[in-house]
């Protein structure tokens, strides 16, 4: 199916509504990112997603979008519950609450210098577990503790000593999503996750750290903690085999499920149940506890990097902010001047809360929420802040976005000759294999730059700060 896109106004393009689609389709871009959005068949899955029972408003793109699992990397979709709105686990993808945290360091780049920066990725290089099979930084006791981190998510990892209460203050939902159900997450799922708690996992997830480069909003920088020139950690993980099976597994439930309830879908990859059904809440629950994993995940790498930069440089790290790019959530919107109860699907996109929101902690009410940006090991990464009057249902990118496949970056690039081009300039690269790192070459990405400036021309979220890479530790 060939997608037409109509401009709507600036950074902002209209899949017209036809066939199946019961909303448009709605891609916010700039003139200069159109060719690589419509690139690979990722608006062929924008307009599938709006097929979905239930979807309100639009079928949202990121600047950042790409072709992924049924529904597109960078997409946004709402349902609404009471209408026999669905929920689809493709629409999370597999690596359930894979996000972002930064952290800032009390101390300024040329403080740092070049040798403090060497030792720093030599100790992170040997303390961050990363990789396929390397076991996690906490090894758990059995189900019984691995179900009540499920429930208690990253407070259940500062009560157990791995942070500090002020952490949870600069966690979405205070570092625990409500409503995770254990027992919808299996035995293959437990097992898979029981070793992997506080590892990074493969090539697209790092820990890195970085320095601010320009801010381009000082009263919000203040507020974030932020400041020119000063040494941050970005880390990028998720919930490791953990998510990956509840994925597997619901997806499959929900495959079999969907005749029962008489939906039909365009692509099987879309498989979904009602939010208000059997498996739709049992998901629900399986999602709800793979986040709180993974949110544990970042709060134990998030220690492993404080104790590096302790040994390294006599300095401690302040949590700026913790956010999930791949989740759904229950949420109220308006529709219509109507106040409606939404299930929102974030895939590869990020909640922005406008200030005042009551989402948001006191001391970041007035300035609104910080949306975390990465870009790649080679370019920039931003920090931004939600707006007023983003109608995506208050979303945001999540990163560049990949233009080249996986397998194309690995047949351009080779890891050996990129970590010589990074470190050339400046950038300390600590790999864990040569295939990951070439799969994550700068090239592989759109240049973030540009998706940014068209995520705040869009009006989704303003530019806060330009933070660029010191060193990497790669999955
Ligand atoms: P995803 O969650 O889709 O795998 O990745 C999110 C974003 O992270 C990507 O779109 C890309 O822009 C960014 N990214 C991937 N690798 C790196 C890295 O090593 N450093 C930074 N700063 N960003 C990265
Ligand atoms: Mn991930
Ligand atoms: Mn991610």
């Amino acid at each position: 199916m060939e997608v037409v896109l109509v401009e709507e106004g600036p950074y902002r393009f209209r899949i017209e509504q036809r066939d199946q689609m019961r909303v448009p389709g709605v891609v916010f871009a700039s003139q200069a990112l159109v060719p690589q959005v419509a690139g690979d068949r990722a608006l062929e899955q924008v307009a599938n997603v709006a097929t979905l029972p239930g979807i309100v408003r639009a079928s949202f793109a990121m600047p950042d979008v790409h072709w992924g699992y049924g529904f597109p990397i960078g997409g946004v979709a709402a349902t609404d519950i009471a209408e026999g709105g669905v929920i689809s686990p493709g629409g999370v993808g597999f690596d359930i609450s894979c996000g972002v945290r930064l952290l800032a360091a009390g101390v300024e780049r040329a403080e740092l210098g070049h040798d403090r920066l060497q030792r720093l990725m030599d100790i992170l290089d040997v303390t961050i577990p990363r990789g396929m099979g390397r076991g996690g930084l906490w090894k758990l006791s059995g189900s019984e503790e691995m179900d009540e981190l499920l429930v208690g998510g990253a407070r259940y990892a500062v009560e157990h000593g791995h942070g500090v209460p002020r952490d949870l203050e600069r966690c979405e939902d205070y570092g625990v999503l409500d409503g995770a159900l254990p027992g919808q997450v299996s035995r293959r799922a437990v097992q898979r996750g029981i070793d992997q708690v506080g590892s990074l996992g493969s090539g697209n997830h790092f820990l890195e750290v970085q320095a601010v480069d320009r801010i381009d909003d000082p009263d919000t920088a203040a507020v974030f903690g932020l400041r020119a020139d000063q040494v941050c950690v970005m880390i990028h993980c998720g919930s490791r085999g953990l998510g990956h099976q509840v994925c597997t597994d619901h997806v499959h439930a929900m495959d079999e499920a969907l005749h029962r309830y008489r939906i039909s879908v365009p692509d099987r990859q879309l498989a979904c149940t009602p939010v208000d059904s059997p498996p739709g809440r049992d998901y629900l629950g399986a999602m709800a506890a793979a986040a709180n994993y993974g949110r544990a995940n970042r709060q134990l790498l998030s220690e492993a990097a404080r104790r590096a930069f302790v040994t390294a440089a006599g300095v401690g790290l302040d949590l700026v902010y913790d956010i999930s790019h791949n989740m759904a959530k229950l949420e109220t919107h308006e529709i219509d001047g109507v106040s409606r109860h939404l299930c929102v699907h974030r895939k590869g996109a990020t909640r922005a809360l406008p200030p005042g929101d009551t989402g948001l902690p006191p001391d970041l009410a007035r300035a609104g929420q910080p949306v975390l940006i990465p870009g790649t090991m080679g370019t920039a990464s931003y920090v931004m802040v939600g707006l007023p009057g983003n109608d995506a249902f208050h979303s945001a990118c999540h990163g560049a976005g990949r233009v080249w496949s996986r397998h194309h970056a690995l047949r351009m690039v080779r890891g050996e000759q990129l970590r010589g081009e990074l470190e050339a300039r400046g950038i300390a690269v600590r790999p864990s294999s040569w295939r990951g790192l070439a799969e994550e070459a700068p090239r592989a990405y759109k240049d973030v730059d540009e998706v940014a400036a068209a995520t705040e021309g869009a009006g989704l979220a303003r530019i806060v700060a330009r933070l660029v890479p010191l060193g990497v530790v790669k999955g």
